[in-house]
Formats: structure tokens, sequence, C-alpha cells
């Protein structure tokens, strides 16, 4: 049996796809992180072994033993379903490093270089809610856009898209966090990072792009698309705006959905 026929890990190659489909995953940018349940080591096990130990120098506590399966540093959206056992890897967190145990091409790559913001979310998300299981980065090219045509405040962010439809309140009631532009990769982005996904699941990197996390990919993917159509509805309308939705419809549609 080929790996890519268990769902979850067809799933994450297909994630893939789609964000490239959708323009949000250019070159080499992009990545997602997916911490399996032990049912999901279960069918994987057959294909893990330990190929290298990798040490890292972030905080590893209340990691250990936790498998994730993520993509791989310098690989590419448009052609992971070709390259999946070289652009996929599935990691196990031992105490300060971790052991690649299948994928990256037997150990000789390496996971994404966001790796300590992807773990830094999952740990706080993990706090927030114990069945958190994925946290994705992409580029969403209208919410880029918005980030150069809207004030960079998170909370009047916020409402602006709330303000877009309907239903943006609907699916991110606590509303989005926002950083201010930092340089990605290793570093202060990534523990900042996961400070704000402490009580928020969507986190804005201005002029750059989007964390986002949840319970399923269904989850996490639906909340990009949701800010990103609406970040286009804004980037289109912009200029000759006559009018949204009020602060008080918005007040509304909390009330009316519980929220
Ligand atoms: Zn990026």
């Amino acid at each position: 049996m080929d790996i890519i026929n268990v769902e979850f890990v067809r799933e994450l190659v297909e994630a893939c796809t789609y964000f490239w489909e959708a323009g949000w995953g250019e070159c080499h940018a992009g990545n997602i992180s997916y911490l399996l349940d032990e049912k999901e080591v279960e069918e994987v096990k057959d294909f893990l072994k330990v190929h290298a130990t990798v040490p890292v120098d972030f905080d590893t506590e209340g990691l250990e033993g936790k498998c994730f399966m993520l993509t791989r540093s310098g690989s590419a959206f448009r052609t992971m379903k070709k390259r999946y056992m070289h652009d996929m890897g599935i990691i196990r967190f031992i105490k300060g490093a971790y052991e690649i145990l299948w994928g990256f091409d037997d150990g000789e790559g390496r996971p994404t270089s966001e790796l300590p913001a992807h773990i830094l979310c999952h740990r706080a998300r993990l706090q927030d809610d114990p069945k958190n299981k994925i946290v994705m980065h992409c580029h969403p090219t209208y919410l880029n856009a918005m980030t150069m045509i809207h004030e960079l405040d998170e909370e009047e962010f916020t409402k602006t898209l709330w303000k877009m439809n309907s239903e943006c309140v609907l699916v991110f009631p606590e509303g989005l966090a926002m950083l201010p532009w930092m340089v990605c990769g290793e570093g202060p982005i990534g523990p900042a990072t996961a400070e704000k996904m402490k009580n928020k699941r969507v986190v804005i990197w201005p002029f750059h792009g989007i964390f986002s996390s949840g319970n399923s990919l269904f989850d996490a993917i639906g909340l990009i698309e949701t800010i990103d159509k609406n970040a286009h509805v804004y980037v289109l309308t912009k200029a000759n705006m006559l009018h949204s939705m009020t602060d008080e419809n918005v007040e509304e549609l909390r009330k009316h959905f519980h929220l």
C-alpha cells in the first residue's frame, strides 16, 4: 500500500494542490502542519522509522511523543501531488529535538522554516481547544491587498470584514488577530504568532499572508476562504463604496446567532 491511500495524507496533499489552484501558494509559499491522533499514527505505522534526529532551539515541553505531518522547507504546492514523498514528512518530538519518521527524501530534507511558528501555534491552540489539529500558512491575494489599503488594527480590520457579508461574524465570531510587519522564518515572529493564537484561530501577517488553524482541514481552509473572499469584496468596492453593514447590523447578527 502507498501512504497516499491513507485518508488524512491524501487530504493534506489535496489541500496543498487546492492552495496552489486558489493562487495562495505560489513558488515555495505556504506550509501546513497536521497533528496526528493515535488512530492516525496507527494507520501509517508501517511506513515509519527514524531517519534522522534534529535538535531544536525551542522548548519542546508538552510536545514529546506528538507526531506531525508537515510540508518541507523549499517545497512547492504546485507539484505536491507528484512529489509528496519528497515534499512532505512525518516527525515525532522527543525532548529538545524531533525525529524524522517518514518523507523529506528519507530524512534528507527538513520541515518548513516556519516550523517554530507552527509548533508554538499548535501548543497555543491546544490550550484553548484540545481538538485543534491544523496550522496552515499561505498568501491569500486579496487579504494581502487589503492589508495595504486598510489600517492595521486587528479590531478595525475584523469589523470591516464582518460588515462585508452577513456570514462573516458566524465564521469568525472571535475576530482576527494581526501582527505588525515582521521578518518571517525562524525568529521572533513564531512566538509572536503563537501568543496571538492563544485566543484566536487566525493571525494575519500584513504584506505577507495568514496563519489559520482548526480542528479539521475544512475548518482551517474555510476560515481562509471566507476572509479572502470578503477581502476581495472590500478591495473591489473600496474606492466607490456607498455603504456596507453598520456596527449595529453586526450586533444584530451577533445577538440573532447567539455568538
Ligand atoms: Zn509566507
